[in-house]
């Protein structure tokens, strides 16, 4: 029977999953799937590698559907689809590590305590990070539970990067910079290793733009600082949040416009950036089709934040060796690409505008002094990963096939 670890990654009404083979060191993808809907009218949705795609509504005609509800469906699926090897390892997404892990770590009681402790540091993300966790230890009582943090990559930051200009005592009880999308950047930090050896001793900004967005400057191979703050709010507009933001306009809807708490937590996360700002969509594609000048406006400023962002990074890190495009937008969006990238050849980017176009790994020009790649990141792949690791299943740093080189310069 083969051992199996699976990836959870729970949110406030959805469930994403993966299940991994592990055999010999080597993950292999089985499945990915998601619940939505969970509270409500629940939905599943997943296919097999290779597979066909299994969509069907959960039954809910004695509760409704809960995290735990939802993973004993996660169970019986992968039973009925003949993928019912043991389950040895559940690697779970954890929002926030607060400012005490900088590792994944296998989940114990204790750890558990801990990470409560962190629920107001990220109150829309890791009470339901939580519950399933808790979720899966009724589902799976005998496989191991991993933590991956998304803000661990970011926990060796020096002091300046990390901090606030407000007194001492509220960096020392936990208002920091934190820094998100952590298993992403990982991942990314892990392939260039891999495939760009010379490039990730370097000095490396990578952008993941998706419905969630952030930037990270990464000198060889560490993170040293990152656009996202405190809460996934700050940095760059992202499909449905602000990005930086004065605090002052938070002052003024307060104390002019009378807004709640509640109220300002609902505009800043799900009211905000492209989508707020175009009244249209949180979704890039349709503000790509549009022709309303609101859409165009939204983009304009999703692109002048993120040059702003590299020039910022840039300076952090005192140059600019590589720049990684990844996630849905980074990966796909080839006009929002050179829009980011065009004009910077003072800066030393220089674009290949057909390999951007044919969506190239490699997408700026022979000679270009700072090396453009667009990555594909895979999170779920980094929690399989991190859980296979800590279980002692494989070796850190696992194998991927090299591929094109882009010629890397960093000595
Ligand atoms: P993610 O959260 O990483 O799945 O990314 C989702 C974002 O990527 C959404 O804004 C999508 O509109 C955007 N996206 C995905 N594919 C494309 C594409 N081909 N062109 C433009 N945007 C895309």
């Amino acid at each position: 029977m083969a051992d199996i670890i699976l990836t959870i990654n729970a949110g406030s009404s959805s469930v994403k999953f993966s299940a991994q083979r592990i055999a010999e060191g080597k993950l292999t993808p089985l499945a990915l799937g998601q619940i939505d809907g969970i509270g409500s009218e629940a939905t599943f949705t997943a296919t097999k590698s290779g597979g066909e795609k299994a969509h069907f509504a959960l039954d809910q005609s004695r509760h409704a559907i809960d995290h735990a509800l939802a993973l004993t469906a996660v169970l019986d699926w992968l039973e009925g689809e003949n993928l019912d090897g043991r389950v040895v390892g559940v690697g779970h997404r954890i929002v926030h590590g607060g400012p005490v892990f900088a590792e994944p770590v296998r989940l114990d009681a204790a750890v558990l305590r801990q990470l409560r402790a962190f629920v107001p540091l990220a109150p829309l993300h890791q009470p339901f990070n939580l519950a399933g966790v808790e979720a899966a230890i009724q589902a799976f009582p005998d496989a191991a539970q991993v933590a991956c943090f998304d803000t661990a990559f970011h926990r060796k930051h020096p002091f300046i990067a990390d901090t606030f200009a407000l007194p001492r005592k509220y960096y020392d009880e936990g208002v920091r910079r934190y820094g998100f999308h952590g298993l992403s950047y990982e991942f990314i930090t892990r392939i260039l290793r891999h495939e760009e050896p010379v490039l990730a001793r370097g000095k490396v900004i990578v952008a993941h733009l998706g419905n969630g967005a952030s930037l990270c400057a990464i000198k060889s191979g560490k993170s040293v600082a990152s656009t996202m703050g405190f809460t996934a709010l700050d940095g760059v507009p992202m499909g449905t949040r602000c990005g930086q933001l004065d605090p002052g306009v938070v002052l003024y809807l307060m104390g002019e416009k009378k807004m709640s708490a509640d109220e300002i937590t609902d505009l800043l996360y799900k009211n905000s950036g492209l989508k707020g700002m175009s009244g249209i969509s949180n979704d890039m594609r349709e503000l790509e089709a549009s022709t309303e000048p609101s859409a165009r406006d939204a983009i304009d400023y999703f692109v002048s934040r993120v040059r702003r962002e590299i020039g910022g990074l840039s300076a952090v890190l005192g140059g600019l060796d590589c720049i990684v495009l990844t996630g849905g937008i980074g990966e796909n969006a080839q006009k929002i690409r050179h829009a980011i990238l065009k004009d910077m050849e003072w800066f030393g980017v220089e674009i290949d505008e057909e390999a951007n176009a044919r969506n190239q790994r490699v997408i700026s020009a022979k000679g270009s002094p700072t090396v453009a790649l667009i990555l594909k990141t895979d999170e779920e792949r980094m929690i399989a990963a991190h859980t296979a690791e800590l279980l002692g299943l494989k070796q850190p740093l696992e194998a991927r096939a090299p591929t094109e080189k882009s010629g890397s310069r960093p000595a």
